[in-house]
């Protein structure tokens, strides 16, 4: 089967259109002059769409647990600023109000692929949805995920790979590309796919991007820190600004062969 993807829109993004999208920005936002010179600096690299942490799943209790609340108003200032869309993760059905009033698209992230009670609340809205595949998710149950948002009313899903648990150890997880191929001849769902966690090491972050254009990815989204080694989550993955510009010039030019525009802020 080769299902035709139905683009998804993100104020006036499309994601699963003609031109593949880059989302980037920090995994975690952690003050106002972090989150804003992320910002500036992956828009002037060509992003159009900023991410951010703010309530973070993380292994380790002890681990930096996101800002919380008290981002929002950083968000609120940086959006203003920059005029970019915004996408983060929400961890808890009863943060869907706040949610609601600052961000464009939701995120839901790994560990919560199989949390049916989120995912019906997030059928009750329009705003679209980032569902990430679960690390120990099959493909088939990703898609049953999707479904459910879809089933309870919001038509507006779009999937991320994220690479999953294997026996491999030398990387964080392992990127399955063939699930990025898969679904896009699969599902209608637009995919994007995230080479920061799939891959967990910087240096392959550049390579795994330029790898999921050419696997028929609808986009990709990517972490950047302005200094990864004071990072308070991931920063063994972020790229610098200067790596992520250094990526997208390269990634403009895969998709020159692919015959693929980059999406590009109106
Ligand atoms: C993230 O995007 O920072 C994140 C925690 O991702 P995942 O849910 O894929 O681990
Ligand atoms: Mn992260």
């Amino acid at each position: 089967m080769n299902t035709q993807t139905k683009p998804v829109r993100v104020g006036n993004i499309e994601i699963g259109g003609p031109a593949f999208v880059v989302l980037a920005g920090p995994c975690s936002i952690e003050s106002l002059e972090q989150f804003t010179q992320t910002a500036e600096a992956v828009k002037a690299s060509g992003a159009v769409m900023l991410r951010g942490g703010m309530f973070k799943l993380r292994t380790n209790p002890d681990s930096f647990q996101g800002m919380g609340k008290s981002a929002f108003e950083i968000v609120r200032a940086v959006k203003q600023r920059t005029g970019m869309q915004f996408i983060s993760e929400i961890t808890d059905p009863r943060q869907l109000g706040d949610f609601l009033e600052i961000v464009d698209m939701f995120q839901v992230g790994s560990r919560n692929m199989h949390n049916y009670s989120l995912l019906k609340e997030l059928g009750s809205v329009q705003t679209p949805i980032l569902l990430k595949r679960g690390f120990s998710g099959l493909i088939s149950e990703w898609l049953y995920s999707a479904e459910y948002v879809v089933k309870h009313g919001n038509p507006n899903v779009v999937l991320c790979e994220r690479g999953i648990r294997t026996f491999e150890t030398s990387t964080r997880n392992t990127f399955d590309l063939n699930a990025v191929a898969y679904v896009k001849q699969n599902s209608h769902f637009p995919v994007i796919a995230d080479p920061s966690h799939a891959t967990g090491a910087t240096p392959l972050v550049t390579p795994m991007a330029l790898a999921s254009a050419a696997a028929g990815a609808d986009g990709v989204i990517v972490e950047v820190h302005p200094n990864p080694s004071v990072a308070l989550s991931d920063g063994f993955q972020a790229l610098t600004p200067d790596m992520f510009s250094s990526l997208m010039n390269r990634l403009e030019r895969v998709l020159t062969a692919l015959d693929r525009p980059l999406a590009k802020l109106l």
